[in-house]
């Protein structure tokens, strides 16, 4: 048997998730059906300044895909490629809403591809048409000023959210940027 029948077919999901999505849960469940196992990899930024923790987002992502027994959750720090190489994984999936994730996505792929000397390869998934227009941002836009966020995401992760703004102080100038997703 050819060594690639038997292989796992792995693949990894990277993203902020601040918060997850029912577009993001949506991928999820979709990646998951494709590959053995699916790492949803969240990313540790410095440089940005997320709503929730990293530890939180891991938090909530494993919750809300507790369902899903080949996805496993993780945080990551530094490069995409280094985690996918660590994990001997070759596959990065991504969602793409609209034309305009379509530049972004596609230098990121690009640049992963070149960054992994060839190893890591992107495959894109189109959202469902019920979430195009979810984005983790707007979901932090609508709860700072206080919206309805149940049709956006999972009620523990709204629950979160809503707690975070009450914690924080809606209002305050970090809430403000947080809203704003910067
Ligand atoms: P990042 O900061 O890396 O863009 P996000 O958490 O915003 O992280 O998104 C992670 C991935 O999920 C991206 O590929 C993004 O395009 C995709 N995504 C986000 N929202 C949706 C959605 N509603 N439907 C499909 N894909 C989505």
């Amino acid at each position: 048997m050819p060594e690639s029948v038997s292989r796992v077919r792995a693949a990894i999901y990277p993203g902020s998730f601040d918060p997850v999505t029912y577009g993001h849960i949506d991928v999820i469940r979709r990646a998951a059906e494709m590959f053995d196992i699916l790492h949803v990899a969240v990313l540790d930024n410095a440089a940005k300044t997320p709503l929730f923790s990293v530890e939180e987002r891991v938090r909530m992502l494993r919750n809300v895909t507790r369902d899903i027994p080949n996805v496993v959750v993780e945080s990551y720090q530094g490069l995409l490629v280094d985690y996918a190489k660590k994990n001997d994984i070759h596959i990065s999936v991504r969602g793409l809403r609209a034309v305009t994730d379509f530049e972004y996505e596609l230098q990121i792929a690009q640049t992963n591809k070149k960054l992994s000397d060839g190893s890591l390869d992107t495959i894109f998934l189109t959202t469902s048409l019920e979430y195009a227009y979810l984005s983790s941002s707007s979901v932090k836009e609508i709860a700072y000023f206080g919206g309805d966020i149940s049709p956006c995401v999972p009620a523990e992760v709204a629950e979160q959210v809503y707690r975070k703004y009450q914690e924080r102080g809606a209002g305050s100038a970090d809430a403000a940027k947080n809203a704003a997703g910067v």
